[in-house]
């Protein structure tokens, strides 16, 4: 199924820095929408309910399974994970520019859904920084730390299932990474005879 809006779904192991750059580039492209995700992990410091994530009980998650709410959900160390299908399918269909903060199997998931979905993996520049980014975020424990550097390895072996890879080094260079892969995928035939419909027809192009 063709929808009108694009699909993008960003995956890394955790503190490779891909809420920091999803962020950054919603700041800068008002088309660009988050997709809030429902998880059964508890909140973090500052998060709140229905901004990072609608944060459920294992019970309320287990319910909206069976209610056939997501289009895919994942475990991810040690909790659960899931897009709401009304929180995706909606937007793109009016047009919007969807984007997906999600682990590879939520990823690789869509992919199967919407073939045209355009998948980014972010990797760290190597394994110290990679360290060093969850310790300076300080959100997490040592324990939970652990659990992430360990699954990180098993995640960064999908990248090469993805469209494309950034290296996030730079940050303000990993950005217009992501901002060069949003607006490429805004050039395509497909998009720009939507966009440009008025230019297309007065060139007589069908
Ligand atoms: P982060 O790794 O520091 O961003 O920590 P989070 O707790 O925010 O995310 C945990 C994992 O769950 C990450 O791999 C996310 O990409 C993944 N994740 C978040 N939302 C979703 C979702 O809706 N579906 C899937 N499949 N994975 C998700
Ligand atoms: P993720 O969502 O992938 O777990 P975050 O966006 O939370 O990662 O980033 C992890 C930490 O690393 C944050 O403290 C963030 O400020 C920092 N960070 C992100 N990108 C960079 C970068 N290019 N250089 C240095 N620190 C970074
Ligand atoms: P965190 O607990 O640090 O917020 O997220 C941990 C991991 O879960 C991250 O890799 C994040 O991308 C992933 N994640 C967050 N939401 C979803 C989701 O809805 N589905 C899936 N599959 N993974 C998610």
């Amino acid at each position: 199924m063709e929808y009108p809006g694009n699909l993008f779904v960003v995956a890394a192991p955790s503190g490779a820095g891909k809420s920091s750059l999803v962020k950054a580039l919603m700041e800068l492209d008002a088309q660009v929408q988050p997709s809030v995700s429902h998880t059964t992990r508890p909140p973090r410091g500052q998060e709140k309910h229905g901004r990072e994530y609608f944060f459920v009980s294992p019970q309320e998650f287990d319910a909206m399974v069976a209610g056939g709410a997501f289009i895919e959900w994942a475990h991810v160390h040690g909790n659960r994970y899931g897009t709401s299908k009304k929180a995706v399918e909606d937007r793109i269909a009016a047009g919007a520019d969807v984007i997906l903060e999600i682990d590879y199997q939520g990823a690789l998931q869509i992919k199967r859904i919407f073939a045209n979905a355009v998948l980014i993996f972010i990797l760290p520049p190597s394994w110290d920084e990679l360290r060093a980014r969850l310790e300076r975020r300080g959100e997490d424990s040592a324990e939970v730390i652990e659990t992430r550097l360990t699954n990180a390895a098993e995640e960064m072996a999908q990248a090469r299932e993805f469209d494309y890879v950034i290296i996030n080094e730079l940050f303000e260079r990993a950005l217009f990474d992501l901002k060069a892969i949003v607006h490429a995928q805004r050039l395509k035939f497909s998009s720009q005879r939507r966009i440009r419909a008025d230019t297309f027809k007065a060139l007589n192009i069908i």
